[in-house]
């Protein structure tokens, strides 16, 4: 049995949509007191209303964690309203699609200000309060394109997600010494609006490629990610956990065939 999180107090970025709001939901469950910061402020409050249903202490932050001083006020208001932060989930993402020879430089800066320089300032902000925790959490949601896989259309994403792990490595020793651990969940396929949108067929024939037969849900994430914030996962930093199925599992087409 692990220890219960309650009354902890959980930011997560990108926590009105998709895998976040799921991750929310996950902790909220848990009986965690949970910010969630978006940039849309009526997604925001939209996400906060389904997430108090249950009962849950949840509040909305807009806030565009690329940019400083949003990200330094994020962490602010989180501990105003709660008395403190224990967990940060660096979750907010873009993952737009754009093959190499039409890439600007616009797209490039645009997806790493978001994907990397916002996860880095986030946990830049957030680090003091984690260290006050005694039992501060960082879990970054970063992805099996990049680190394990490609698509193409999705290099400059991939090149993000990658560097979330090369800045994990060396922010779990900075952060050490001041017990705070720092973890990555990386996703395969999830079931999110976004991945909705890119049609029937991309679904269909992604299932068939994964070896557990059906894509994740937004709960798989939150569930790992509730268990890197646990007292029980103390021990553990700078690591990574694929949530995926097995997607990456296969070597070929005829691999998942002789299943
Ligand atoms: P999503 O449904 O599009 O949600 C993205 C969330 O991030 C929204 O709450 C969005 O709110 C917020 N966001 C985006 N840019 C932001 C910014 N600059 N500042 C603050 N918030 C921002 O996406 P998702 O599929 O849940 O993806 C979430 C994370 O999971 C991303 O890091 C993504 O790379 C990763 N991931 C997703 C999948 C998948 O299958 N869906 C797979 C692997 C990894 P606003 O737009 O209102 O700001």
């Amino acid at each position: 049995m692990f220890t219960p999180l309650t009354g902890r107090s959980v930011l997560i970025t990108g926590g009105t949509k998709g895998i976040g709001k799921a991750i929310a939901e996950v902790f909220a469950g848990a009986g965690a007191r949970v910010a969630v910061a978006g940039r849309d402020g009526r997604t925001g409050a939209q996400a906060v209303d389904d997430l108090r249903a249950n009962g849950a202490e949840v509040a909305y932050i807009r806030a565009d964690v690329s940019v400083a001083q949003d990200a330094d006020r994020m962490v602010k208001e989180t501990t105003e309203r709660f008395g403190g932060l224990d967990v940060l989930c660096a979750n907010a993402g873009i993952f737009p699609s754009v093959r190499l020879e039409n890439m600007t430089a616009d797209d490039i800066d645009s997806i790493f200000a978001t994907n990397v320089k916002g996860m880095m300032l986030a946990v830049k902000a957030a680090t003091p309060l984690l260290a006050r925790s005694g039992h501060g959490r960082v879990i970054i949601t970063s992805s099996i394109t990049g680190p394990s896989t490609g698509f193409p259309g999705w290099s400059h994403y991939g090149a993000t997600k990658s560097a979330q792990l090369g800045f994990l490595r060396t922010a779990a020793m900075e952060l050490a010494p001041r017990g705070i651990t720092i973890n990555a969940v990386l996703p395969g396929n999830i079931e999110t609006e976004g991945l909705a949108e890119l049609g029937p067929e991309y679904r269909q024939r992604t299932e068939a490629s994964i070896p557990l037969g059906r894509l994740g849900t937004g709960a798989d994430i939150g569930h790992a990610a509730l268990f890197l914030a646990t007292e029980e996962a103390a021990y553990i930093t700078g690591q990574t956990i694929v949530v995926d199925g097995g997607q990456i599992l296969p070597e070929s087409i005829m691999a998942l065939e002789a299943q």
